[in-house]
């Protein structure tokens, strides 16, 4: 048998192949590419290119491809082969630096908000050496960033690495107060993804999984959650047969799949890998939703990534644990065991309070898509107002720091920097409020608010922008500070003071805490509708401009893909729907219903006097349903014909959002309670119950 060592990593051209292959000074050279973020020189990419090639060859590769990010949120590849002409009809396989180092696909139809005409359609791929190439399908591929000709971001990838970028430089300014001279600062991702297992036959019945990813009518099944009897349970033979065959698949890749279990709702899976650089945490993450679906399809299965597959039970999430950490392995959200260290830490901790105070608008926008409307703020997820746990330890602290009071008998000037004042944090009892989108988790914090399919590039762009705005402002503060320890003190103090609004260790599912929010001038931006707005508030422009991460065009042009992508989506839905209803659901009902008919007159005709009154009411209720659907459909009908002629991408997707999703519901609500009077065998699609029951 096979040992994991054994295969680990053995799809990637990683350091151990770089440093088998290439020879010393170009290995090095590009190490110190991958380290400094510096260009590659065109005669080390020739190096590299050919080394990758060879390996790539042995692995099976016969294309390469590079492998990108644009704003659809999946990725994107156009694969070439390796070979050209060569005399007598014979090929030769090359792979140059160029190939390596720059691609130019036709950018023309991924979405650009209107940045880019279709006239100057060429975009360009650029690699990203801090992100291994690996071999999949038979093609290697070269993890890239994505611009157009003229240079605008197109992709997910560039705004982050840029972002890294941003607080690499910040973090180190203040790292250096504190007498560390470090190469770099890097922040970590370990994104929980959560997911939904059904049997491939019952979902190729049902138009809705296939054309929209979640069930957009269905009954409730008898048995849902309550019982928290799938939580952690054991797992069934064919869910483990896939996740054994998922985690080799991707350790192959060199992902590092670690944590697996059974989630809360039926048929609900996650999947934790170890956390890693954001870029590369980025990647893995989109690789494992696209291995998750491959293995599942070999498994007589269908892996559902969307946010709520099943109404009336858990939808799925994906958790980002983020943290920031040096080149020489100090986790800067990670309390010190001595005073200086725990300084450091209480600064960076009120930087990232900082941040997510200013920033809340843009933080709950990285999250925003039409899936994740189904859960935010539905009891199962965080709410959509973001808020901070910091667990009562830190919270204790920080209140003492900023009411200037003792803590533990101590002299409250010798709180930073003085020796052993602050108490040993009980890093355990800092987890645990499950019910916070932002929660403080002993050396990294959760951002819960992702959907499982969100990339999560862009809640990480936004975090690691505007952690890098506060530790920029900072610096500047304490750099020309005449006493270190007192500017430290004042500036600790002054920022939870001034942002603490922010931190909530309560029950962020209750009510009141709605209301409280509210007081403390929170947003709460129900919907992606609202939400997106926050890309174009001019206080997040400058943010973004300020760090080059992003420009104003660039963000006005996501905010139009969001608001284009929210009504597309709800469109196809809709269409779904209505088909789902017009050719199945109604015709179903109407053949039950004459089914019905024939039995009661059967009946009458031998029993004349006989009471029938249950059948009929059941032909009546029956009817009245059917004539409600076919009036809501026709409505919908009429709406969507409406909404086509809308061309404001923002009134549109308001539209989408008050009248046809709400009539979606109407048309819902209808059809289910006929599914619960309508003869099983003559009901055209798989149940609830048929479909998380099923594996
Ligand atoms: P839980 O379900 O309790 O939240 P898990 O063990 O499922 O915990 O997931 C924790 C995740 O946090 C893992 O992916 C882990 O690698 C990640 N993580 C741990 N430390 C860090 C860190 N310093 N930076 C980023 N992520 C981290
Ligand atoms: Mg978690």
């Amino acid at each position: 048998m096979q040992k994991i060592s054994d295969y680990f990593g053995s799809m990637v051209f990683g350091d151990d192949a770089m440093r088998d292959r290439l020879p010393k000074d170009v290995y090095r050279a590009l190490k110190n590419t991958i380290r400094e973020g510096k260009e590659i020189d065109l005669n080390i990419a020739n190096a590299v290119a050919h080394a990758m090639k060879e390996w790539a060859l042995e692995k099976g590769a016969t294309h390469f491809t590079h492998w990108f990010q644009p704003l659809t949120g999946v990725t994107a590849e156009k694969h070439d082969s390796f070979i050209n002409p060569a005399k007598d009809g014979k090929v030769i396989l090359s792979f140059s630096g160029k190939n390596l180092v720059q691609g130019e696909p036709d950018a023309s139809s991924f979405p650009s908000g209107g940045l880019r005409a279709t006239f100057e359609a060429r975009g360009y791929t650029a690699w990203d050496p801090t992100s291994y190439a690996f071999v999949k399908d038979e093609t290697l591929c070269i993890p890239t960033a994505f611009c157009s000709y003229s240079g605008e971001v197109l992709d997910k990838k560039t705004p982050l690495l840029r972002s890294m970028a941003a607080i690499d430089k910040e973090a180190k300014r203040i790292l250096k107060l504190f007498g560390h001279n470090v190469n770099r600062v890097q922040t970590t991702v370990g994104p929980e993804q959560e997911y939904f297992l059904v049997d491939k036959k019952l979902y190729n019945q049902r138009i809705d999984l296939k054309y929209t990813g979640r069930t957009l009518l269905g009954a409730r099944a008898p048995k849902g959650q309550e019982l928290d009897d799938h939580y952690f349970g054991s797992l069934k033979p064919r869910v483990s047969a896939f996740m054994q065959d998922l985690d080799k698949e991707l350790w192959k890749l060199g992902i590092y799949a670690k944590t697996r279990h059974n989630e809360v709702s039926p048929a609900q899976h996650e999947l934790a890998p170890v956390f890693t650089t954001t870029n590369v945490a980025c990647d893995h993450n989109q690789l494992t939703m696209e291995v998750m679906k491959k293995v599942a399809d070999k498994h007589g299965l269908v892996c559902l990534l969307h946010e709520k597959p099943f109404a009336g039970l858990n939808g799925s999430g994906k958790h980002n644990n983020w943290s920031i950490s040096t080149d020489t392995n100090m986790n800067l959200l990670e309390p010190g065991d001595n005073p200086k260290d725990n300084a450091q830490f209480l600064l960076f901790l009120v930087a990232v309070i900082k941040a997510v105070d200013e920033y809340q608008t843009l933080i709950r926008a990285s999250v925003a898509s039409p899936g994740n409307d189904h859960r935010l703020g539905a009891n199962e997820a965080p709410p959509a107002i973001v808020s901070m746990f910091i667990g009562s330890d830190l919270n204790e602290i920080l209140e003492a720091i900023a009411d200037g009071r003792e803590i533990d008998g101590k002299q409250k000037e010798n709180m930073l920097l003085g020796v052993d004042v602050l108490p040993d944090f009980v890093k355990d009892t800092t987890d645990r409020n499950r019910t916070s989108p932002f929660a403080f988790t002993g050396n990294k914090f959760e951002l819960r608010m992702l959907g499982s399919t969100a990339s999560v590039s862009t809640p990480n762009t936004v975090l690691n922008t505007a952690v890098a705005k506060v530790l920029e402002g900072f610096a500047d503060e304490l750099e020309s500070a005449d006493d270190f320890a007192v500017a430290l003190n004042a500036l600790v103090k002054r920022t939870y003071k001034e942002h603490k609004r922010i931190v909530f260790n309560g029950n962020n599912y209750s009510e009141e805490w709605v209301a409280q929010a509210k007081e403390r001038g929170l947003s709460n931006l129900k919907t992606t509708v609202e939400a997106v707005g926050a890309y174009t508030e001019k206080k997040n422009i400058d943010l973004f401009e300020h760090f080059k991460v992003l420009s104003a065009p660039e963000l006005y042009s996501r905010a139009t893909v969001l608001y284009e992508n929210y009504s597309k989506t709800i469109n196809i839905e809709a269409l779904t729907l209505v088909d789902m209803v017009r050719r199945m659901i109604i015709p179903a009902s109407n053949k039950y219903l004459s089914e019905l008919a024939g039995e009661v007159s059967k009946v009458k005709s031998v029993l004349p006097s006989i009471d029938l009154k249950s059948q009929l009411g059941l032909m009546e209720s029956i009817a009245q349903l059917l004539n409600c659907l076919s009036d809501k459909v026709d409505a919908m009908e009429d709406s969507l014909i409406k909404a086509k002629a809308m061309e404001d991408e923002h009134e549109k997707a308001v539209f989408f959002q008050d009248k046809i999703f709400t009539l979606m519901s109407e048309i819902r609500s209808f059809a289910d309670e006929l599914e619960l009077l309508v003869d099983k065998e003559c009901w055209p699609i798989p149940t609830y119950g048929d479909l998380l029951y099923s594996v």
